[in-house]
């Protein structure tokens, strides 16, 4: 089978016009009408992003959940995804592109993209996906002000513990490896936040690391209070907090807001069923300090500590 048979069963599932899409997959090039669109693009590779002999499915859903994220943290509306795809001359015989279309297909539905083009070269196994969404209100990283509160939604860790102990037989209903194969979507949640918050990003690389992109951003500080941190259950009790403040992967939401949004957004966050903690806030000056927690002892990826 050649490479474009592969692109006519695997990736042409969104080949017609669609809302937003007048040119898809089979054209030189994809055409959209939007307004403002927000792009991001995430390269997964095998081995180094994902191990390479988990089930392609899983690889796919991954990697439209993980792009996905991207989009929410913006409070963007999904719109089309492209999808440069290198795979193995095994791999393209073994029917891995196959498996991962099967994948990729119900979470790009479920997210509410099109796939609207791609490229499909052979190399080692990596996955570049390319989301774009509708993004009237974006909301950066860049408007926290002192006294506004800090949230988060959902719990955080478990993408760690998935990652520290990677268990490949267990299934991916397991909630360690659901909370990294299966990183939440919060896309309405957060596209009903622009407006009532200040700065909001998605956590890739842990809640210190990401919030600290914030801080730097707005250049201002913040305090957490560690009994507030929200936890995945049954971490371990030695390493719970650590997991949750520096573990990555875990793609919920940190945001700031003013005091006066906070019933508002909790009332949103009970009517759309997604978890919100109040972990802390915003002060003035430089530093980032966890109550009960000595970051100093800590060697944070991303992290800088300049409190
Ligand atoms: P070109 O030679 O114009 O770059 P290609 O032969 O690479 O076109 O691709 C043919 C069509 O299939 C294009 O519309 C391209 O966007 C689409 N396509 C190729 N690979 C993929 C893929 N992995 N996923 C989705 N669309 C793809
Ligand atoms: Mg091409």
């Amino acid at each position: 089978m050649g490479e474009f048979d592969l692109i006519r069963r695997c990736f042409s599932f969104h080949a017609g016009a669609a809302p937003g899409v007048l040119r898809s997959v089979g054209d030189d090039c994809a055409v959209l009408e939007a307004g403002p669109l927000a792009v991001s693009t995430d390269t997964l590779v095998a081995g180094v992003h994902f191990p390479p002999e988990a089930p392609a499915e899983w690889i796919a859903e991954r990697a439209v959940r993980v792009c996905t994220s991207d989009l929410a943290a913006m409070a963007a509306e999904p719109l089309a995804a492209t999808l440069a795809l290198s795979l193995t001359p095994e791999a393209f015989e073994q029917g891995w592109a196959e498996r991962f279309a099967g994948g990729l297909r119900p979470a790009l539905e479920r997210a509410g993209l099109r796939l609207v083009g791609g490229d499909t070269t052979r190399g080692s196994v990596s996955i570049t996906l390319t989301v774009m969404g509708r993004c009237e209100k974006p909301v950066s990283r860049d408007g926290a002000r002192p006294g506004h509160r800090i949230g988060v939604t959902g719990a955080l860790g478990g993408a760690r513990a998935a990652l520290v102990r990677p268990d490949l037989s267990r299934s991916r209903e397991h909630p360690f490896n659901r909370r990294y194969w299966q990183p939440p979507f919060r896309l309405e949640f957060a596209r009903r936040l622009a407006g009532r918050v200040s700065a909001m990003l998605d956590i890739s690389d842990g809640l210190l690391a990401d919030l600290g992109h914030i801080l730097a951003a707005s250049r201002v500080g913040a305090t957490l209070d560690g009994s507030k941190i929200p936890m995945q259950d049954n971490l371990p009790a030695s390493q719970a907090l650590e997991w949750a403040l520096t573990g990555g992967d875990d793609y919920e939401l940190c945001f700031t807001c003013p005091p006066a949004q906070m019933a508002d957004i909790e009332a949103l966050a009970c009517e759309l069923d997604v978890p919100v903690t109040w972990i802390g806030d915003i002060v003035a000056g430089q530093g980032l300090h966890v109550t009960g927690f000595d970051l100093a002892s800590m060697d944070i990826k991303g992290f800088e500590h300049f409190g």
